[in-house]
Order: C-alpha cells, then structure tokens, then sequence
C-alpha cells in the first residue's frame, strides 16, 4: 500500500469557532481509498460539524481539507459535488415530488440545467434505486414516506451521483434492524477499491463490525483513533460516554454493549 496515493482525503488541524466557542479542536482525519471510516462521539462532540468541514460545506477557522493533496475547496463545486456525497443527519425530501425525482436530482452535477438525462443518467438512477431497495415506491410522494423511508430515498440520491467519497451523518438512527444492516452493508460495499466511507453512528457494534478504522470525538478533539478493537475499549467508553459497556466477540463480530451510566450528567 502507498499511503500517499492511497490517500483521499485529510483534514489537518481543524479548527472550527463559533460566536467565540471552540466547536473542532484541532483533529487530523484522514481517509484513505478502501476505507470505511467511523465517526463516533457523545452528542454535541462535534461529529457533524467535522463532516460539513471534510465536505466542504463549511470553511475551518484555521486548517485544511484535501482532496488528493489539492485543497479541497479549490476544487470547482460541480467537480465537489460529482465526488463527495453527504448524507445530512436525518436527511429528509424537501419538495413533495416523486421518489425516482428525488432520486434523479443526484445525477444534477453531471448535467446543464436544460440538458435531457443521457441514458447513463437513466441507468445510474434505476442503479441507485435497486441498491437502496426504494424501486417499490418509485412513484411515491417522497414527502409523504416514513422517515427511515425517506432516508434511503436520501441515500439512492447519493448513490445515483456515483461518487467516490461518501459522507453519512447517523444514516441509521431512523432505520429498522434490517434497514440498518441493509444500509451498512451498502456502505461497505461502496468503500473498496478507489473508492471511501465516512460514517457517524452511535451504535457502537455496527460500528465494530463494519468499519475499517474508528475516530472516537469527544468535545470536538480525537480522544481515540485506530482499529474498532484499539478504540473501542470499556475504559475509552467510561472516559468518552460516561458508561460502562460489556464488549464480546463471537463468530459474528464484535459487540459492544452499554450496561449502565457511571456519572449522571453529559460527560
Ligand atoms: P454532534 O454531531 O457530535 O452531535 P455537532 O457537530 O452537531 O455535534 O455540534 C457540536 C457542538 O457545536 C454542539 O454543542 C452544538 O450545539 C454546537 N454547534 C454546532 N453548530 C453550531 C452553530 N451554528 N452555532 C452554535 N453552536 C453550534
Ligand atoms: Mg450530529
């Protein structure tokens, strides 16, 4: 492996203030091409705000996003957006249009804002539509779906762009057991080759058991980084979370459970 070329994206001590208060202290995030990368934290730890930074939705106070060495926002926007998708945290369809619409304004970076969809845009969106298993309700009043529906509409959107990073804010939070492994199945999927994953999630087995590499957030500086085993410790949960956690392996993974709270009070 050559970790520069395998390098897709770094941020480099991301700084992020707001209104005088320190959002990001400082974390270095680097995702390389293959990865599946989890974002995990307490509420408010910054998780979110670091991911609007790493796609370029927001501009630090002081560091650097790149993109393959180049800085990330001398990119041109449509080139950002044909490579880096995001998920916002509980994504939902804004305009009451159908699913396949929704679906289609993913392909919008590839296309003038007159020009007909070429059948590659076709293909891509019916693609999209299999993958995230939305083609039932293709037809659908998009706002009119369950939220956990809606957010594979969000996701088929993604998928429809056919970028090479993408970037989920809690895809599951809303999502039933199989959604759930349905969706992070499909993450998986997208992360090999050239191709990358950032995910934030609170569910800390699916993170174990899905990601390649764990940042571990708390007050908006790393506490942890490394494999899900190296970061996901009874001791790094109790300083991080205010928990104490049982954590097992068996043949399926590794899970991690949450037994009770140690401190009352956000940690
Ligand atoms: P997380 O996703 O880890 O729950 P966020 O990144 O959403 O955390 O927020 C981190 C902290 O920054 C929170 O305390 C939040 O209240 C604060 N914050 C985020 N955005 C703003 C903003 N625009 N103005 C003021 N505070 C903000
Ligand atoms: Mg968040």
């Amino acid at each position: 492996m050559n970790a520069t070329t395998d390098l897709l994206l770094a941020g480099n001590a991301l700084q992020y203030r707001i209104d005088g208060i320190d959002i990001l202290r400082g974390p270095d995030v680097a995702v390389q091409r293959g990865e599946l990368v989890g974002l995990i934290g307490p509420n408010g730890a910054g998780k979110s705000t670091l991911l609007r930074l790493l796609c370029g939705l927001e501009t630090p106070t002081t560091g650097s996003v790149q993109w393959c060495g180049q800085a990330l926002l001398s990119l041109p926007p449509a080139e950002r957006a044909r490579r880096i998708g995001y998920l916002a945290q509980g994504a939902r369809a804004q305009w009451p249009v159908s699913v396949q619409r929704v679906v289609e304004l993913g392909r919008l970076p590839y296309q003038g804002f007159w020009a007909s969809p070429r059948a590659e845009d076709s293909a891509a969106v019916e693609h999209a539509m299999q993958l995230a298993e939305v083609i039932a309700y293709r037809n659908r009043v998009a706002t009119t779906l369950s939220g956990g529906e809606q957010t594979l509409v969000m996701l088929a959107r993604i998928f429809a762009t056919r970028p090479q990073l993408i970037f989920a804010d809690e895809p599951v939070a809303a999502l039933d057991p199989y959604h759930q492994l349905h969706v992070m199945e499909l993450l998986r999927n997208h992360a090999q080759g050239d191709n990358a994953a950032v995910v934030v999630l609170h569910d800390l087995s699916l993170a174990a058991r899905f990601c390649d590499r764990l940042y571990l957030l708390q007050h908006g500086a790393l506490f942890a980084s490394g494999t899900p085993g190296a970061v996901l410790t009874p001791d790094n949960l109790r300083a991080v979370y205010g928990i104490e956690s049982r954590i097992s392996c068996d043949e399926q993974g590794v899970s991690v459970t949450p037994v009770k709270r140690v401190r009352e009070g956000h940690p």
